[in-house]
């Protein structure tokens, strides 16, 4: 019989979804659509030490903007509920109860002071790694060696205890990972987790395997730091008896830092200057800047994730969701990490804005200017739209950029004052105003011939021409063809900002 093809994502609300995160939630859906399956979104909050408010919401807004948008899950409805791990916590014990009948697990009574003990001795004495395994647990406070009788009446008086796993030595345990093929592990090398916390919830492991079980799950797709998780996870599936239908496990590799050294951290955005979450994350704690604000169309970030990992194994870049759905496989993920490259990133931007239909990139460009409390009418938005199109990588650039058209507050920028701003040149443009001002016909040809002349009287090269006056207009040295951008102004608005730039110029005493 063929199994139905449900995937999950399953993030922990402990802080804003890392873009990392938004990558493993798109690696499931194109599987799950190409497979024709179901998405669902799973929330796994039973460590409530690391819970974080508005998180949850958050990444489920990050899923709706990037459009992933499950079929079942929190928020989503569907048959295999509650899809929220704290709302299901009566369900794991059960399993926990089933496991300590077979003598695969047991409960443990150690106190904090017990477990220091056990590790002390063990860093001191033994000079091995402390952990809680079958060489340690027999000097431990569990049901192992207690009699019977003195864990039923700890048991029974309430006395704190968790419940633990109870990896046998000598095991093999085999995970056949689709991208990282055959991992194996000796039990030896496993420690007894904790499956049942003593605030009576499940750890990650219990709660991930039951539900994984409970929901049917066809396919594991997550980040590789939880290979080693997984050891765990396939000797409970082989305790309670369900090896033979584990989901099919795909840890999917790391997305570096752009130097390539290490693991790309949220921290990582403020040092490099760029988003490494989906949309911005403010609390009083934390400051993040998203790929949404910093002016990023959803479906090229999308674009940009699946190569963050996958190849269809062509030099193809550019690729719409249907096609990646159709060309995507889990075969053809990379092992090793993937370089975060954020002009990478911008260069996808740039490709979607140019190709997106113009009333999606108008309707934001009215929307940016808004909320710069800027109201444009659809002549300036289209303006704005025609002038910058092809040159913006950044939405936000439409503004940033496409100002000057509508405002008359401009930033001189300071750099090109200081660094190729020649100061006897005030005279020589307060002239060309003037020659502006006289000017009766006002088109390309009769601009070309002012221009010109002045740069043969005034020895002046294009190259110093150009970025002079798009400095005067906009504030900033590059920008579109120097008569396009003259005739997105009227002639009388034109002539002003000179002015006033050329003043501003000369206050700022550079
Ligand atoms: N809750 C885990 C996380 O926060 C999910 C791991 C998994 O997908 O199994 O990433």
């Amino acid at each position: 019989m063929t199994k139905d093809i449900r995937l999950r994502f399953a993030p922990s609300p402990t802080g804003a979804l890392h873009i990392g995160g938004l990558r493993t939630a798109l690696y499931n859906y194109l599987l799950v659509k190409k497979l024709r399956g179901q998405f669902i979104l799973r929330i796994e909050d039973t460590d409530q030490t690391r819970f974080v408010p508005g998180a949850e919401e958050y990444i489920i807004n990050c899923l709706k903007w990037a459009g992933l948008i499950p079929d079942e899950g929190v928020g989503f409805g569907g048959d295999y509920g509650p899809y929220r791990q704290s709302e299901r916590s009566s369900i794991y014990r059960k399993y926990a109860l089933q496991l300590i009948d077979q003598g695969k697990a047991y409960y443990a009574f150690d106190s904090t002071e017990d477990l220091e003990r056990m590790r002390t001795d063990l860093v001191t004495e033994q000079n091995t790694m402390p952990k809680y395994d079958f060489r340690t647990r027999i000097k431990m406070r569990n049901s192992l060696n207690l009699p019977k009788e003195e864990t039923e009446i700890l048991l029974r008086s309430g006395t704190p205890h968790v419940i633990r796993l109870c990896v046998p030595p000598s095991e093999q345990v085999k995970i056949n990972d689709v991208i990282r093929g055959e991992v194996v592990f000796n039990s030896e090398e496993l420690d007894d987790k904790v499956l049942i916390k003593s605030d009576g919830l499940p750890t990650y492991h219990m709660a991930n395997v039951i539900d994984d079980r409970l929901m049917k799950i066809s396919h594991v797709v997550r980040g590789e730091e939880w290979l080693s998780s997984t050891a765990h996870h396939v000797l409970l599936y082989r305790f309670f008896g369900w090896e033979e239908e584990m989901p099919v496990f795909a840890h999917l590799p790391l997305i570096l830092k752009p130097n390539g050294k290490g693991k790309l951290s949220k921290r990582d955005g403020a040092e490099f200057g760029f988003p490494v979450f989906p949309m911005n994350w403010i609390t009083e704690k934390d400051n993040f800047l998203g790929f949404k604000e910093f002016g990023f169309l959803p479906e090229a970030v999308l674009n940009f994730l699946a190569l963050l990992g996958w190849n269809d194994g062509t030099k193809q870049e550019i690729y719409s969701l249907s096609e990646m759905i159709e060309k995507f496989s889990l075969e053809q993920i990379g092992k090793s990490g993937a370089r975060f490259d954020f002009e990478k990133a911008k260069w996808f931007n740039a490709q979607y804005i140019q190709k997106s239909s113009c009333s999606i990139i108008k309707s934001y460009i009215v929307e940016l200017y808004k909320s710069n409390k800027i109201k444009i009418d659809d002549t300036e938005c289209d303006t704005i739209y025609s002038l910058y199109k092809d040159r913006v990588q950044l939405l936000t650039e439409f503004y940033s950029q496409g100002k000057y058209l509508v405002s008359d507050e401009i930033e001189i920028s300071k750099e090109y004052i200081e660094k190729k701003w020649n100061h006897q040149w005030y005279e020589k443009y307060s002239k060309l105003i003037s020659e502006f001002v006289l000017l009766q016909i006002w088109d390309k040809d009769s601009l070309e011939s002012v221009l010109k002349n002045f740069m043969e009287r005034e020895s002046l090269k294009m190259g110093e021409l150009l970025p002079a006056l798009r400095v005067m207009m906009s504030g900033i040295p590059t920008g579109p063809d120097i008569y396009l951008m003259i005739n997105g102004l009227s002639k009388d608005k034109f002539i002003n900002k000179l002015k006033m730039s050329l003043e501003k110029i000369k206050l700022a005493k550079v």
